[in-house]
């Protein structure tokens, strides 16, 4: 099978992925494999891509928004039937034993195994799956559309929690890429006031057509106090201009895995009156659950742009130059 691989960590534009022939892998104990229909393109291919998260395997395959077929399971698999439709997500395994683990909080497990990180991920034909991290997809969503659900909207999902926005409250949306525009959508649909800062202007016309209450550039300030928000833009400097618009014990979740640094806070402006800063770490298989049907039951849609999975070094290019709104997603 042909398989893109992260051959040499660095700027996109130099072409850190190199596609290669790789036997095609066979399912272990409780593992299936699956033919691979689409796969989303997630920020954090590029921070891999690009060295900004180090490598923890040499040749790894990316891709953690993996949507396809079972064509084979290893011994002692029997969740899925051959020929149905999974998701693969970014939490591919946990020890199940540490002590998050045990209290429930397996995002923050102490020996997790990454999708397109620590494992071989969905930019090739075919991938494999430990069965009990793979997602059923709700049916009414084709491929395209589920893909980008399974880690921008997982991970959106945890971070509007994180957020903890009461019932008809306030919501800021600092950067406004694939988790985001999905991250919206739910947040209009409970009743959530949505307000976007962003720079790029198919970025603000994809939030103005989703609806949300206002848009304006990425640093601007407020046109309300927010009871929380969430910064998707991987840019530390708008930690202190999202806390600065928070009103009193409202939270600022950061959802992304990594972030340009933080400059010094003022602690009277962007912290007293008990605002809070934490970031958001992965998911847990049930938040996965929860997202999937919730975006089943309400509508919930991504806005794609398709490449053939041939193309996949020009989807994370245009990615990282910011030439598209909402998410890619790489076919085969
Ligand atoms: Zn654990
Ligand atoms: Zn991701």
């Amino acid at each position: 099978m042909q398989a893109w691989v992260v051959a040499t960590p660095g700027p996109v534009d130099d072409g850190p992925l190199r596609r290669v022939d790789r036997p095609l892998p066979e399912p272990g104990p409780g593992q299936v494999r699956l033919r691979v229909t689409c796969c989303g393109v997630c920020r954090t291919d590029l921070h891999l891509a690009e060295g900004d998260l180090a490598p923890r395997r040499p040749q790894v395959t990316p891709g953690h928004e993996v949507v396809g077929t079972v064509e084979a399971a290893g011994p002692g698999a029997d969740r899925f039937a051959v020929g149905e439709r999974i998701g693969v997500p970014w939490l591919g395994r946990t020890d199940g034993s540490c002590r998050f683990c045990r209290r429930g909080d397996e995002n923050l497990c102490t020996g997790p195994a990454f999708t397109g990180w620590d494992l071989d991920g969905g930019y090739a034909d075919a991938c494999l799956v430990d069965e009990r991290y793979a997602y059923r997809l709700p049916p009414p969503i084709a491929d395209e559309q589920a893909a980008p659900l399974l880690c921008a909207g997982i991970i959106g999902y945890r971070a509007l929690r994180c957020a903890d926005v009461p019932a008809g409250g306030r919501l800021g949306i600092y950067g406004f890429g694939g988790s985001a525009h999905l991250t919206t959508q739910l947040a209009l649909a409970q009743g959530t006031t949505v307000h976007v800062f962003t720079r790029g202007e198919q970025n603000k016309r994809l939030a103005r057509t989703l609806g949300v209450d206002s848009v304006g550039e990425a640093a601007d300030p407020s046109p309300e106090p927010l009871d929380g928000a969430i910064l998707f833009a991987p840019a530390g400097d708008l930690v202190p201009v999202a806390l600065r618009a928070l009103d009193r014990g409202a939270t600022l979740a950061v959802a992304g895995i990594w972030l340009s640094p933080i400059p010094g806070l003022d602690y009277t402006g962007e912290l007293f009156q008990e605002r809070r800063l934490r970031s958001v770490t992965a998911n847990t298989r049930r938040d996965g659950e929860e997202f999937l049907r919730l975006a089943g039951r309400l509508g919930i849609r991504a806005t794609t742009v398709a490449y053939p999975m041939a193309q996949a070094p020009a989807a994370l290019a245009d990615l990282a130059h910011g030439r598209f709104a909402g998410a890619a997603v790489l076919h085969n």
